[in-house]
C-alpha cells in the first residue's frame, strides 16, 4: 500500500516537474521571439534615424549635461570642417560658437548664471534648462570662416526628468540672408531711383489712393507727399480726363493691358493746370491679385502751352490765307479757261501750273483747318438716318471727274439699296471723297476701281477697291497718322498731304464707326468703312 501510495507520488510528482519545464519552455521561447523582435524594430528605427541624420541639411549635435559631444552627423562635419573622430567625446569647443562679437556676452552671461559652466549655454539669448530654445547665432568653421545659423536647443530629459543632454539642431542661414540682404539693397535702390528721380514717380494703391510720391512729383503737384497720401488721384484729376483714365486703369486691373500712358490734365493745388504725360504699370501679387500701380508723371504743360500756341498760330495763318487763296485760284481758273487761246503757249503752261498748285494749297489749308476743328471738338456733325447706296453713288458722281484726269474709271457693284445709316452726310461723302481719290490717284492709267456695298452682322460695309501699287508692310501702322504718307517723292508727283486718312479716320468715329483697309503690295488695296445699320423701330 505504502508502496503504491509512493508510486502515485512520484509520478505526480514526474508530471509535475515536466509541466512546468514545459511552461519554462514556453516562457523563455515567448521571450526569445520578443526581443528578437524588438531588436529588429531598434535596427529598423536605428536605420530609419540614421537616414534622416545623414540625408538632412541642418547640422545636428547631441551633448551630455555638460556640453561633451556624444554625435554629431554627415552635415555637422561638411558644414563645421571637423571629423566626428577629433570632436567626439569633447566639450564643444568655445571657438566654435563664440565669434569675437559675442565674447563679451558670453562673459556676461557666466556671471549672471556661475553655477552653469558650460559653453553650450551661450547658445541660447536666454539661458534655460527646461524647454526649447531657438535663435540666431553664428558658427565659426575650422578654417575661421562665420556664418549664419538658426539654431534650435532642446534637452533631453530621463526617465526622473532630469536633463540627461542637449540636442542642438541648426539652419545653415546664409543663402537666406543673402537673399534677404539683396532684396533690401533692391528695395533701397528702388527706393533712392524713385526719390531722386527728375520726374514724378509715384506708387499708386489700385482704388487710387497714393501710397508714395517722390519729390518731383510733389513740386510739380504743389502737395507734400503726405497731403497727397490723404487722397487719391482722382481729386486732383480735370474732370475730362478722369473718365479715360479711370477707364484705362479698370481695363489694366482686369489684365485687358499691362500698361498704358496717356496726356492728361492735373489740378496743382494753388488751382493751375498742370499737362502731364502719365505711364501707369501694375504690380501684381504672388496670387495674381493687384498690389499697386507704378506711376510715371512728367510735365508736359510748356510742351502742350507750345502746342496749342502753334496751332492757333497754323489754323490763324490758314484762315488768313484761304480767301486770298480762293480769289487766286478763281482768277486763274478763269484765265485758263476762258482766255487759254489768246495766251501764248509758255504763259500758259506757267497760268496751269500756278492754278494747280493754288488747288494744292487750298486743299492743305482746308485739311488743317478741319484738323483743327476735329481736335478742337469744334466741328459740328449734324447726324440722322441716311439712305448709304444713295449716298456712295452721289460721292462716285462728284469725283468721276477727278478719276478721269488720272484715266481711271469708276464702278459700283450691284448690292442692296435700302441700307439706312446714322450720319452726317457731308462728313461721310468727305470722307468717301478722300478713299476714292486715293484710289484714283494711285489707280494705273486705265484701270478701273470698285466701289461696294455690303451688309453684314448689323453693320453696312462700303469698300473702295483699287490695282494699285499696294500700301507698303512698314508703313500700314502710321499710314492713318497725321501727315503720313509712303513716299514723298511719289506723294509730290501724285499730290495730297497725307491728313486725308486721319480726318477720314476722326470723322468716321465720330459716326460710331470703323475704317481700315486691307493691301497686297504690286496687287491693290482696299479701303473699307463700317457704320452701324439704323436701328429698326
Ligand atoms: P494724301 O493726301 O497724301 O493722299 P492720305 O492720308 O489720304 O493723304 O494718304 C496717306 C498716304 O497713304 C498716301 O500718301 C499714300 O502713301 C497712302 N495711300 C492712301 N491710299 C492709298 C491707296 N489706295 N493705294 C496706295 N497708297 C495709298
Amino acid at each position: 500500500m505504502l508502496y503504491q501510495n509512493n508510486e502515485s507520488f512520484l509520478i505526480t510528482v514526474v508530471l509535475l516537474a515536466v509541466f512546468m519545464i514545459a511552461c519554462l519552455l514556453v516562457i523563455v521561447a515567448r521571450y526569445i521571439i520578443v526581443s528578437k523582435r524588438n531588436e529588429q524594430n531598434l535596427i529598423a528605427a536605428k536605420r530609419l534615424n540614421d537616414a534622416i541624420m545623414e540625408s538632412t541639411k541642418y547640422i545636428i549635435i547631441a551633448t551630455d549635461p555638460q556640453g561633451k559631444i556624444l554625435f554629431i552627423n554627415k552635415q555637422t562635419e561638411v558644414m563645421m570642417g571637423y571629423y566626428q573622430a577629433e570632436i567626439l567625446n569633447r566639450i564643444i569647443p568655445r571657438r566654435w560658437l563664440l565669434t569675437e562679437q559675442f565674447l563679451d556676452r558670453y562673459e556676461e552671461l557666466k556671471r549672471e548664471f556661475p553655477t552653469m559652466g558650460m559653453d553650450f549655454d551661450v547658445f541660447s539669448k536666454r539661458p534655460t534648462r527646461d524647454g526649447m530654445e531657438i535663435s540666431e547665432w553664428t558658427f565659426v568653421r575650422k578654417n575661421g570662416e562665420q556664418f549664419p545659423v538658426k539654431l534650435t536647443i532642446t534637452p533631453i530629459k530621463d526617465e526622473h526628468k532630469r536633463i540627461s543632454g542637449f540636442l542642438g539642431v541648426a539652419e545653415d542661414l546664409s543663402e537666406w540672408n543673402s537673399q534677404r540682404d539683396a532684396l533690401k539693397e533692391s528695395e533701397e535702390t528702388f527706393r533712392i531711383a524713385m526719390e531722386n528721380a527728375s520726374i514724378g514717380k509715384a506708387l499708386v494703391r489700385p482704388d487710387g489712393k497714393w501710397l508714395r510720391a517722390n519729390r518731383a512729383l510733389c513740386a510739380l503737384l504743389g502737395y507734400t507727399e503726405d497731403e497727397l497720401k490723404q487722397m487719391d488721384f482722382q481729386k486732383i484729376t480735370h474732370p475730362d480726363d478722369l473718365e479715360t483714365d479711370v477707364g484705362l486703369l479698370k481695363k489694366t486691373l482686369a489684365g485687358e493691358i499691362s500698361t498704358y500712358q496717356i496726356e492728361k490734365r492735373y489740378f496743382h493745388k494753388n488751382g493751375t493746370i498742370i499737362w502731364a504725360l502719365l505711364s501707369v504699370s501694375l504690380i501684381r501679387n504672388l496670387d495674381q491679385s493687384p498690389k499697386f500701380l507704378v506711376s510715371q508723371i512728367q510735365d508736359i504743360t510748356d510742351k502742350k502751352n507750345m502746342e496749342q500756341r502753334k496751332n492757333e498760330f497754323i489754323s490763324l495763318v490758314s484762315h488768313e490765307l484761304r480767301t486770298p487763296l480762293t480769289s487766286i485760284r478763281g482768277s486763274l481758273g478763269l484765265i485758263e479757261g476762258v482766255f487759254a487761246a489768246e495766251l501764248p503757249e509758255k504763259v500758259l503752261h506757267l497760268i496751269t501750273l500756278a492754278n494747280r498748285n493754288s488747288e494744292r494749297l487750298i486743299l492743305l489749308i482746308n485739311d488743317i483747318l478741319d484738323l483743327d476743328k476735329i481736335s478742337a471738338g469744334e466741328m459740328s456733325f449734324d447726324i440722322s438716318p441716311q439712305p448709304l447706296a444713295d449716298i456712295v453713288r452721289q460721292s462716285v458722281d462728284t469725283n468721276r471727274s477727278y478719276a478721269e484726269t488720272y484715266g481711271v474709271i469708276y464702278r459700283i457693284e450691284p448690292g442692296p439699296e435700302n441700307v439706312i445709316v446714322d450720319v452726317d452726310t457731308s462728313r461721310l461723302m468727305q470722307v468717301l471723297a478722300n478713299l476714292l481719290s486715293n484710289a484714283a490717284k494711285f489707280s494705273p492709267k486705265g484701270e478701273v476701281v470698285t466701289i461696294s456695298l455690303q451688309v453684314a452682322n448689323g453693320n453696312a460695309i462700303v469698300k473702295v477697291a483699287d490695282k494699285g501699287p499696294g500700301i507698303p508692310v512698314e508703313f500700314r501702322p502710321r499710314i492713318f497718322d497725321k501727315f503720313s504718307q509712303a513716299d514723298a517723292s511719289v506723294t509730290r508727283e501724285k499730290g495730297g498731304t497725307g491728313l486725308g486718312l486721319h480726318i477720314s479716320k476722326m470723322l468716321i468715329q465720330r459716326m460710331n464707326g470703323e475704317i481700315g483697309f486691307m493691301s497686297e503690295v504690286g496687287e491693290g488695296t482696299t479701303f473699307w468703312i463700317k457704320l452701324p445699320l439704323q436701328e429698326q423701330a
